[in-house]
């Protein structure tokens, strides 16, 4: 065999795509990567990995990632009206069930730097910037992509299976035919990012959910260049307001202080809109392609489950792509790949994002009263605050998907 029939192409070089490499190119087989990007995107998305994908990630990597982040075993729900504290979970309750009884807090640039610092060492692994994916094709026993080149020269590249991680507009999707079904929120959601010390000067804790009937947010630490480290604050906006008001000086001010005033005006770092869905592929398979992370799925950020569904779907993926190409596993196998993922996709990460959001900004005081008495309840019974808590840390979804099996 040829190198061109044993090789896998990954479209994307987030931290999904690094990853599925990373894991394939261990095994020393043959493997490309292109980015359309001349390096890695840094912008200030995901931070929260869970107890269910730390569990899956190799103990040097799991290492690294919280020296360079931040570790926090508990989260709060806060009621921003009262400005009560509703809840406190403790991920200690977890023990049991998982090696990793908390959070790690780190940006995912660096997650992703440090996977691809790992997958540059492989000889069998070509990682190409600037070199976008813009066609695919699929013939019998091989895929074909066409890729631009920073100098605009198109070239093609064949290999046996293609990973499409390249982002929730993912090309290799579109130029599949593969639907991406679901909905848009009418509502962007703003980070804004700042120094302004929240756990001293108002004694939240690093993750921090607050329910408000009018407009929600979540307040997050992340480590940044090192001590004393940033705060993450995540807003809905009005869809009526233009993107330069909301991200004006004046806008964002007017913003942090209607949630948090302050005597000062607050230093912001990062300003960024986004756009935001719920959508999951109609098949996570079409022959040769398969799509991972948010070429596959897309949430909205409440409870931070994007990037551990994708970091997961890049373990399940590359695990079945070596025992194809290294065992002589039937190919078959990928439509489990696509059965435990897209099925916890839909199931559990669309479901539980929707119904985080649903909480979060609910105005009826009778359900808001009835959301905050169940958090309430939760958090005061340990059986309760740990069944909870499979939930949120994706435990559940991860034994759900562990049990499945193909059917004839
Ligand atoms: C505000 C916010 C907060 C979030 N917080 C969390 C969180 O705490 N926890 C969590 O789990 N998730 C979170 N998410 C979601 C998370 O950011 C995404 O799920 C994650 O980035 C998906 O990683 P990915 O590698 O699949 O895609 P991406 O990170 O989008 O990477 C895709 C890569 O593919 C490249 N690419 C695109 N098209 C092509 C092409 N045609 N050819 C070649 N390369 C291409 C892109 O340049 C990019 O480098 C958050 C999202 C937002 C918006």
């Amino acid at each position: 065999m040829t190198d061109d029939n044993r090789r896998i192409l990954i479209a994307g070089g987030g931290p999904v795509g690094l990853l599925c490499a990373w894991l394939i190119g261990r095994h020393g087989l043959p493997l490309r990567l292109f980015d359309n990007n001349r390096a890695l995107q840094v912008d200030p998305r995901a931070a929260t990995t869970h107890p269910a994908t730390l569990d899956l990630l190799d103990d040097a990597l799991v290492g690294d990632m919280a020296r360079v982040g931040l570790t926090a075993p508990i989260f709060q729900f806060w009621d921003r009206p009262s400005q009560q504290l509703v809840a406190q979970f403790d991920h200690a309750v977890l023990k049991n069930d998982t090696r990793h009884p908390f959070v790690v807090q780190c940006e995912q640039f660096k997650t992703a730097k440090l996977i691809l610092d790992r997958l540059q060492l492989f000889p069998n692994a070509e990682v190409l910037f600037d070199h976008e994916v813009i066609d695919v094709a699929q013939h019998a026993g091989a895929v074909t992509v066409q890729v631009r080149e920073s100098s605009g020269a198109i070239s093609q590249h064949s290999g046996a299976f293609l990973v499409g991680a390249d982002g929730g507009r993912s090309t290799v999707r579109r130029r599949s035919e593969i639907r991406f079904e679901g909905f848009t929120w009418p509502e962007r959601l703003i980070v804004l990012t700042t120094p302004f010390d929240f756990e001293a000067e108002r004694g939240y804790c690093y993750r921090s959910y607050f329910a408000d009937p009018g407009a929600w947010c979540n307040c997050f630490k992340v480590s940044a260049d090192g001590p004393p480290g940033l705060w993450r604050t995540v807003y809905p906006t009005d869809p009526a307001q233009s993107e330069e008001d909301i991200l004006s000086d004046a806008g964002v001010q007017a913003r942090m202080q209607s949630f948090f005033p302050s005597p000062q005006p607050y230093e912001i770092v990062h300003r960024n809109l986004y756009v935001t869905h719920q959508r999951v592929a109609e098949t996570f398979r079409k022959a040769r392609v398969l799509l991972a992370g948010d070429a596959a799925h897309v949430n909205n950020p409440i409870g931070g489950m994007g990037l551990n569904g994708g970091i997961q779907d890049a373990v399940n993926l590359a695990d079945k792509l070596v025992r194809i190409m290294r065992d002589g596993v039937p190919e078959r196998l990928l439509d489990l790949y696509n059965l435990q993922r897209r099925t916890v996709a839909i199931e559990f990460v669309q479901q539980q994002s929707i119904a985080n959001k649903a909480r979060l900004e609910a105005r009826d005081p009778a359900v808001r009263k009835r959301n905050l008495d169940e958090l309430r309840a939760s958090a005061a019974n340990p059986e309760r605050a740990r069944q909870f808590l499979l939930r949120t840390s994706m435990i559940a979804s991860q034994r759900r998907a562990e049990a499945m099996e193909l059917r004839d």
